[in-house]
């Protein structure tokens, strides 16, 4: 099946996509931003707000990728507890790691509300689950390590936090109050539209390849015509393709799946999260949910390892839900979907410049919506030359292609396999 965006929630809510043209001719810019997503747009309004000529390509339309099509959560904070920082890149790195990763929530609202962007956005917290008891130590462990920095957190368990989910499965959660959602379609289309405003332009349907350097700048060819630029932004993420060598075989693209239950009966939303929050579950390959704001389940996770939006397809979404809230097996799923997270094989983001005047940002790790639209102000900075690549919130490092990157996949679905397997012996017990 051909990979599309059709069957998302949000596509299918906010109606047909704002018209975009399609690059028609020959283009030169400052900055030629490659990817429609929230990286790249981010940056493209930063630049043209900064009074720098911009343009974005994108293969499809603004918000095709994961961008417009992922679970909505606001989640403060990177893969690995503050603490962690230290220990892999010394105090002062880490201390603007932590300041940056951890504040990607608040500026997203920020700008949202300086924008004046309506995109439902939402800050009733999230809630990190402990999914087993074999899971409350280091869900213990993050809590206490972001509480010694200060951060707004608060431990629950029992009745304080059944109050919050609408079920006794999860034996303890901390909940970070910066954290909400989003409907991420909408902030993509606000986040076009306040770049386009601010003079960049942005050409749908305009893939990229053939980038080369040439004299000192950049040239590549979009939709069979020529574009030169200074500087280049590859904002490509889980959807990177040949356009520079070795990219694609950096990380994993690994299809995550998502539901979206039609709005649910009155009595039923009133019992499901009822507090609002977020929610995703302890560990590296986890689930995800939150009840928006039209009052729709919308939950993912695992499913096929292929593009798909057969709800069948994705079943064990459907019984982690049904098995969280009984009273879900009576609702319609009204839209499932999938697409691809690109997995990092250190679960961290990257930032590589491998030549003069060529940046590359990607590997969010599931983590994305807030940390891209957050790091593209620091992108544009560094490609108006005003901060080096040095003094980013996040370290630029050299790109590695993964060793046998297309086994990789067959590890994930290991993964997995393993944590299903563990989560069916906790809930045997
Ligand atoms: C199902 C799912 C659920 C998720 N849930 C969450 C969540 O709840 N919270 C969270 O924080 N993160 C979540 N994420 C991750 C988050 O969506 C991403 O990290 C973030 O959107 C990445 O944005 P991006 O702009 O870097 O990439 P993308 O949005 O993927 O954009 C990349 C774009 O590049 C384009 N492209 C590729 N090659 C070319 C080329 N040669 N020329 C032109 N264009 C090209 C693609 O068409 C694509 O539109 C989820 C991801 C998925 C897939």
């Amino acid at each position: 099946m051909e990979e599309t965006a059709g069957n998302a929630l949000y596509l299918n809510q906010n109606g047909p996509e704002p018209s975009w043209p399609v690059l028609a001719g020959p283009k030169t810019v400052d900055v030629a931003i490659v990817g429609g997503g929230l990286t790249g747009l981010s940056t493209a309004l930063h630049l043209a707000e900064a009074g720098v000529s911009v343009a974005v390509f994108e293969a499809h339309v603004p918000g095709w990728g994961a961008s417009g099509r992922n679970g909505g959560q606001l989640n403060p904070g990177l893969k690995f507890d503050p603490s962690w920082f230290n220990e892999r890149f010394g105090e002062d790195q880490a201390r603007s790691i932590v300041a940056f990763g951890w504040s990607t929530v608040d500026v997203t609202a920020a700008l949202v509300d300086r924008l004046g962007i309506d995109c439902d956005l939402r800050r009733n917290g999230t809630l990190r689950a402990a999914a087993s008891e074999r899971d409350i130590a280091g869900v213990r462990r993050t809590y206490d390590d972001m509480r010694a920095l200060g951060m707004p957190v608060d431990w629950l368990e029992g009745e304080a936090l059944a109050a919050l989910t609408g079920h006794q499965h999860y034996p303890a959660a901390l909940l970070d109050r910066r954290g909400g959602d989003v409907d991420p379609l909408k902030l993509v289309r606000g986040l076009a539209g306040s770049a386009a405003r601010a003079g960049a332009e942005i050409f749908a349907r305009s893939r990229a390849s053939d980038l080369a350097e040439q004299g000192g700048g950049w040239r590549f060819t979009a939709n069979g015509h020529e574009v030169r630029a200074a500087k280049v932004l590859i904002a490509c993420n889980g959807y990177a393709d040949r356009l520079w060598p070795g990219l694609a075989e950096a990380s994993v693209p690994v299809f995550s799946s998502v539901l979206a239950s039609e709005p649910l009966p009155s009595d039923l939303a009133a019992r499901v999260m009822p507090g609002r929050q977020v929610l995703y579950e302890s560990g590296l390959v986890t689930v995800y949910c939150r009840v928006d704001a039209a009052g729709r389940m919308v939950i993912g996770g695992r499913g096929p390892m292929r593009p798909s939006s057969d709800a069948a397809s994705m079943g064990a979404v459907r019984r982690h839900a049904e098995h969280l809230w009984p009273a879900l097996a009576s609702v319609e799923w009204d839209y499932a979907w999938n697409g691809r997270v690109s997995i990092t094989p250190d679960h961290l983001p990257k930032l590589h410049a491998p030549w003069a005047g060529l940046l590359i940002a990607y590997g969010y790790n599931g983590r994305g919506v807030a940390l891209s639209t957050a790091l593209g102000a620091h992108l544009a900075e560094s490609l108006t030359g005003s901060v080096t690549t040095e003094t980013l919130p996040l370290p630029v490092s050299d790109m590695k292609r993964m060793a046998f990157h297309r086994f990789w996949p067959i590890g994930v679905q290991g993964a997995i396999a393993a944590s299903r397997f563990r989560q069916m012996i906790a809930d045997l017990f």
